[in-house]
């Protein structure tokens, strides 16, 4: 695939430019990119655009789309977004319902960013629903990024957040299971289910959130790449934003989300970041080929396109444009091994 800045190069389209190609209510008319350049065609793309990773999106995305549908502000979409996730008890990675730690803890991690570059962040949180809105307020109430353990949750209860048991029956059970089968082995570390969500909003402006349980079975205090600005998510307002799910540890060793928006701001297509920041783990990290191992990034750029790719197969990622919700699957690297 070539890039877009060579693409316009290539046909002859360079003078019109991305920003005079957008019309001021947002639509635009985009390249599309394709590796054929005789097919390649011009296409009626539009914001606002909303993409989260996993199944569980699809619900998410559907409340983060009343908002931007209605003029609100991507930061306001991306937190609304992740709550329906973090408050609906059946998704087992993500706020509550979601999976204990090895010790029977159910710990959380939730980061968000604006398009100003503000951020906030929560660690190791625990008894509270909603880590995400935590997380907004630590970034617009206190000088600091983030707050671990129980000084987060201190912060939480001083705000008005109530103290709720997170630990469903249902996963209690699992965890039960897990305890006496497990013998603690580190390879059967699951998770994989972070929902990390990326809005362009009508006024074109881009924020992120991303918010887990982090992975099942985990040792108590492990924390992911999830609440990391850079890691689990990121967005730089001129460029694009990114997240991830899957491994933290793998994520975090290359800075995953900051590279992808990195990768798009040296002129690759959110696609093409996407896969090179996977190609980069496979390269550097050989344990990939692991059973449990997985890696997943979301991007999305400041024109609304956007982008997907994970290590193995099965990656779901959910997107919302053109009034239209969708899962779709994500390319990948490598097939499982069965
Ligand atoms: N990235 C998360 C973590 O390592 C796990 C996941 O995506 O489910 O905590």
């Amino acid at each position: 695939m070539i890039d877009r800045r060579e693409f316009l190069k290539k046909s002859g389209l360079a003078a019109i430019g991305t920003v005079a190609a957008f019309s001021k209510s947002g639509s635009a008319l985009l390249q599309e990119e394709t590796a054929d350049l005789g097919k390649s065609k011009l296409k009626e793309e539009s914001i606002p655009v909303v993409i989260s990773t996993w199944k569980h999106g699809i619900a998410a995305n559907e409340a983060s789309w009343k908002i931007l549908s209605n003029n609100g502000t991507a930061l306001d979409a991306v937190e609304q977004g992740v709550r329906v996730p973090e408050a609906d008890p059946d998704v087992q990675s993500v706020g509550y319902g979601g999976l204990p730690d090895r010790d029977g803890y159910v710990t959380l991690d939730a980061c968000i960013m604006d398009e100003k570059g503000n951020c906030g962040s929560v660690a190791y949180l625990q008894n509270i629903m909603h880590p995400i809105s935590v997380a907004r307020m630590v970034m617009e109430k206190t000088p600091h990024i983030m707050l671990v353990g129980d000084g987060a949750l201190q912060f939480a209860l001083a705000n008005g957040f109530k103290k709720e048991n997170l630990l469903t029956k249902k996963s209690k059970e699992a965890w039960l299971k897990w305890k006496k089968e497990s013998n603690y082995s580190s390879h059967k570390l699951k998770g994989h289910d972070t929902i990390g969500l990326l809005a362009i909003d009508k006024a074109g402006n881009l924020s992120g959130a991303c918010t887990t349980s982090g992975l099942a079975w985990k040792y108590h205090g492990r924390v992911g790449d999830s609440p990391l600005i850079g890691a689990g998510m990121y967005v730089d307002n001129e460029i694009g934003a990114a997240a991830a799910t899957g491994k933290g540890e793998a994520v975090i060793k290359i800075s995953g989300s900051f590279l992808v928006v990195e990768l798009m701001r040296n002129g690759k297509s959110p696609q093409e970041a996407c896969e090179i920041a996977v190609n980069r783990i496979v390269k550097k990290q050989p344990e990939y080929i692991d059973k449990y191992f997985q890696v997943g990034f979301i991007a999305l750029d400041k024109q609304g396109r956007y982008g997907a790719y994970s290590v193995k197969n099965g990656f779901q990622f959910a997107l919302y444009r053109n009034n239209m919700n969708q899962l779709l699957d994500s390319k990948f690297f490598i097939e499982n091994q069965k």
